[in-house]
């Protein structure tokens, strides 16, 4: 391509992880004179909006990251997408690897998956579509969020916002236009509150650099580890003497998806319960994650495992949770029956 149509410059999302740049790096050195300019494009608030004069200053405590930039950081308007190239200037005959020229073997979805994603930013803007203006389920969002069963309890955005398919500015502004043509709610708040807890984390390793990958963690916390095979076999195939986490368990496997309870409850029973080495669960998680970020799945594991940005530092009762979230065993039938 590069050659065909002598390109000169390629803009693209910046990345500051250790393998994020390895890979961009890797390309610049097969791309000979190419020019590559780099921008922050996956925020809801700017960089060069949010109320710090360096990433150094982002607080450890969540709500003080978000109280200050609700009160102080506009959310920067969207831009118009400029008009495609016409044909005659360029014909795209690219043809879309299938899997198995990839050479991965074909799969059958799994019909109990509470998240049938396809990928592009078309089915992002049919899934707002859907879940906001059709179903108007985003007036609900507070009260179902923490569901476990089906594609309607939470707004299933996480995967297009994790490959860049569609920004967190334009989810905001389209709950704005919502809040003003339908209902504005703590449920239509609460989904932009939750965008920026995903902002948070991408500060929060802003600052801290690679120790987000580090067993100690931000906190720089000595707690006791352990790496037994053994229970990391049982955890990853649903099979611990916890069957609330066995389903959740068995869910990622067949899915690549587990709701944000399920993803705190074995988080917190792999490092909390058994004092395992929280990397390897967060590892595991990066393998199976159809909406893998790196800077949600390590902070939230960080934070769910002592060693992040949790102030309270807090251990879940995995009964009292399974009881609370699936009182009937029904989210527990649907992963440990079949
Ligand atoms: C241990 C652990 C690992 C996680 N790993 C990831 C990950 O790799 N990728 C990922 O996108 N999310 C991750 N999350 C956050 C959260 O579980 C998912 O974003 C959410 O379950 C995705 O479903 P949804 O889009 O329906 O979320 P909704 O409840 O509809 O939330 C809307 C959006 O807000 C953001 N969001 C919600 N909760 C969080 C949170 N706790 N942290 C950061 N952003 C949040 C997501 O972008 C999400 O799409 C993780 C959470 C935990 C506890």
């Amino acid at each position: 391509m590069i050659f065909k149509y002598t390109i000169y410059s390629v803009y693209f999302q910046k990345e500051w992880t250790h393998e994020e740049k390895e890979v961009e790096e890797c390309l610049k050195l097969k791309s000979g004179n190419v020019k590559f300019h780099s921008y922050y494009q996956q925020f809801l608030y700017h960089p060069e909006d949010i109320p710090y004069d360096s990433f150094q200053e982002t607080p450890r405590i969540f709500t003080e990251f978000r109280k200050s930039c609700e009160i102080k950081t506009e959310v920067k308007n969207l831009i118009e997408s400029p008009n495609p190239l016409s044909d005659s200037f360029i014909s795209n005959n690219t043809q879309i690897p299938n899997l198995k020229d990839l050479g991965l073997e074909e799969f059958q979805e799994d019909p109990r998956s509470a998240f049938p994603f396809q990928g592009g930013e078309d089915q992002a803007k049919k899934r707002i579509e859907s879940y906001f203006w059709e179903t108007q389920n985003l007036s609900k969002y507070k009260e179902t969020r923490n569901g476990l069963i089906g594609e309607e309890y939470s707004s299933k955005l996480s995967a297009w916002l994790a490959n860049g398919s569609i920004s967190p500015r334009q989810i905001y502004h389209e709950i704005i236009n919502y809040e003003k043509e339908v209902k504005s709610n703590q449920s239509t708040y609460w989904l932009i509150f939750e965008l920026i807890w995903r902002d948070f984390f991408k500060y929060v390793s802003l600052k801290h650099g690679n120790k987000i990958f580090q067993l100690r963690g931000i906190l720089n916390n000595d707690l006791e580890w352990h790496r037994d095979e053994q229970k990391l076999k049982e955890w990853i195939s649903g099979n611990t003497s916890e069957d609330f986490v066995n389903a959740n368990m068995n869910e990622i496997a067949a899915t690549g998806f587990m709701s944000n309870r399920g993803r705190q409850n074995v988080n917190s029973y792999w490092a909390k319960e058994l004092k395992q080495d929280w990397r390897i669960g967060a590892a595991y998680f990066e393998s199976q994650l159809i909406d893998y970020d790196v800077h949600s799945n390590w902070g939230n594991w960080m934070y769910n495992s002592g060693v992040g940005n949790d102030p309270r530092d807090r251990k879940y009762n995995i009964k009292s949770q399974a009881e609370r979230y699936d009182p009937n065993n029904e989210y527990q039938d649907v992963w440990l029956k079949n």
